[in-house]
């Protein structure tokens, strides 16, 4: 690594961390945090690692190494820089990886507004997304079952639904804000968004300190993008999470100004929202703010708040004094643009004072910590639920015909214990009775029940299935359907 700065200023008290320079203007804005950090009394031991591009090209799919998870795990702390991913095969998202592997549950971006100094549309904007960082559509789990359809699986848990609206409420309560609202899309995905929700509420009602309001997300993000001034705190699964978290950053001013935290029980990672600019790198140009206001979330988080304050301040008073990369110039604040290094060494010369305009920063020790695996949930245990299997639904991929001679055929296979109830395609009912107006893939989804309407067992699926391979059909997947406590753990199929 060619560049690298000494931080440490106490090595009794110096907090270990693992810092990575990343790729293209990486290293400059790595290198600037580093030094602004270094002036204004950090208590660091960094460890630094190589992530990123030169990593990919050795031929390691994830662009991390041993010897940098090692560093990862003894230190639990991580301050990174943007990395250049590469394009095509072969090549896993390193963030992704780090975030799922150590654990990162809670990922925390800070949107504000610094008007009048740099142009926003929302001058009053000071919206925390808390985006819910393992679970959704990012497991990774997909799957192309016909030659016409592919599947994502969505999966949602309870346990990974509880620590983050606790998070949510516990950043809240720590950062002095008044309200949570939470996105999602339940009134669709009444199951798995509709789990969200519910247990939104349920932790909810243990932080009666802090407001709390539920938005279907399209409204949500609609409301957000309009008067983000209503907002305060916003708490939502991964992939809303994802989009509305780049939005309130563009609408805030920049996202060359934007950190944001990835906090696990474990570990935790902090770095800039954007990427590595590879067409700025080595010009002395980009912005460092984004990175420097990770740290700032950092040295809260490692407890070092008075640290992290005086950063803070320093920064926003080198906004406020109109010192201002490229970037986010505002000609009518009357802003001069400075390069990365300048604008860190204004930081570092106004180090010990604070923002005449701009809200004063204040950070109280040790910041919103994860919380630790096994916390006792908001709501009292409950006994557990009795399970039992009901049917079954099969999956075909068929094209041989019309929705009533599949419906005719599959009769025909039909074991005694079961009885065949619906057929949909993308989930549309399609037999029996449907519209010849709908339009079908050669994906099928066919729903059995019991004849007597109670349990089904195993030995009657794998008697079905056996029928169905002799008959010619091709079974691509089943779902049981159980009911716990007699509640169906199931959709209902439309028209069911
Ligand atoms: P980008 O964020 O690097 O750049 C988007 C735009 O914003 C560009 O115009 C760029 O010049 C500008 N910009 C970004 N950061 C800036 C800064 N600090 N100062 C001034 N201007 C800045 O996004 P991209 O171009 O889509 O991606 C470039 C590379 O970064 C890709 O390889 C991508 O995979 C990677 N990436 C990495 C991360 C990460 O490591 N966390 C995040 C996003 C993208």
């Amino acid at each position: 690594m060619g560049v690298s700065v000494e931080v440490a200023t106490d090595t009794e008290e110096a907090a270990p961390i693992t810092v990575a320079y990343g790729d293209g203007i990486g290293p400059e804005i790595m290198t600037a945090t580093l030094r602004v950090l270094a002036a204004a009394g950090a208590r660091l031991a960094p460890e630094t690692i190589e992530i990123g591009e030169r990593v990919y090209r050795r031929g390691v799919g994830a662009g991390i190494d041993a010897d940098a998870w090692a560093s990862l795990r003894r230190t639990g702390v991580f301050l990174k820089a943007p990395i250049t991913t590469p394009q095509g095969g072969g090549v896993k998202s390193l963030n992704v990886t780090v975030r799922k592997a150590l654990g990162l549950y809670a990922n925390v971006r800070p949107c504000v507004a610094y008007a009048p100094f740099v142009a926003t549309r929302h001058p009053g904007m000071d919206v925390v997304i808390v985006r819910e960082n393992e679970e959704d559509l990012y497991a990774g789990i997909e799957h192309r079952q016909t030659d016409d359809v592919v599947q994502c699986l969505k999966l949602i848990s309870v346990p990974g639904c509880e620590k983050i609206v606790h998070y949510a409420f516990d950043y809240a309560r720590a950062h002095d804000r008044q309200k949570v609202s939470c996105f999602t899309k339940d009134n669709i995905m009444k199951m798995t968004d509709g789990l969200f929700h519910r247990i939104f509420d349920e932790v909810a009602a243990a932080y009666p300190d802090i407001a709390a309001e539920h938005l279907i997300v399209d409204i949500g993000a609609a409301r957000l993008a309009d008067t983000p001034e209503a907002f305060d705190v916003v708490v939502t699964p991964n992939l809303y999470g994802d989009i509305l978290s780049d939005v309130a950053a563009q609408l805030a001013g920049s996202v060359g100004l934007a950190g944001s935290a990835n906090i696990g029980a474990h570990c935790a990672m902090f770095e800039a929202i954007h990427g590595s600019a590879p067409p700025l790198a080595g010009r002395d140009v980009a912005n460092p703010s984004g990175l420097i206001l990770a740290a700032v979330m950092m040295l809260a988080h490692i407890g070092q708040p008075d640290v992290a304050a005086r950063m803070h301040n320093a920064w926003l008073r080198a906004i406020e004094d109109g010192l201002h990369t490229a970037d986010i110039r505002a000609a009518e604040a009357g802003a001069q643009s400075v390069g990365t290094r300048a604008f860190a060494d204004a930081v570092i010369a106004r180090l010990g004072q604070e923002p005449v305009h701009l809200g004063r920063a204040s950070y109280t020790a040790g910041g919103v910590r994860a919380a630790p695996i096994g916390r006792p949930a908001a709501r009292p245990a409950a006994p557990k639920e009795e399970k039992e299997m009901v049917g079954v639904d099969v999956f075909l991929d068929w094209s041989a015909g019309m929705p009533d001679q599949l419906g005719t055929a599959l009769q025909a296979t039909v074991p005694a214990s079961l009885a065949l109830l619906i057929i949909t395609n993308r989930g549309v009912k399609v037999w029996p009775d449907g519209f010849p107006e709908t339009f079908c893939t050669h994906h099928w989804r066919c729903r059995y029940l019991a004849v007597d309407g109670g349990a089904v067992d195993h030995a009657a699926i794998i008697e079905l299935l056996q029928r169905l391979a002799a008959a010619g059909f091709d079974a691509i997947k089943t779902e049981n359907l159980y009911t716990f406590d007699g509640v169906p753990g199931f959709s209902l199929a439309q028209g069911q």
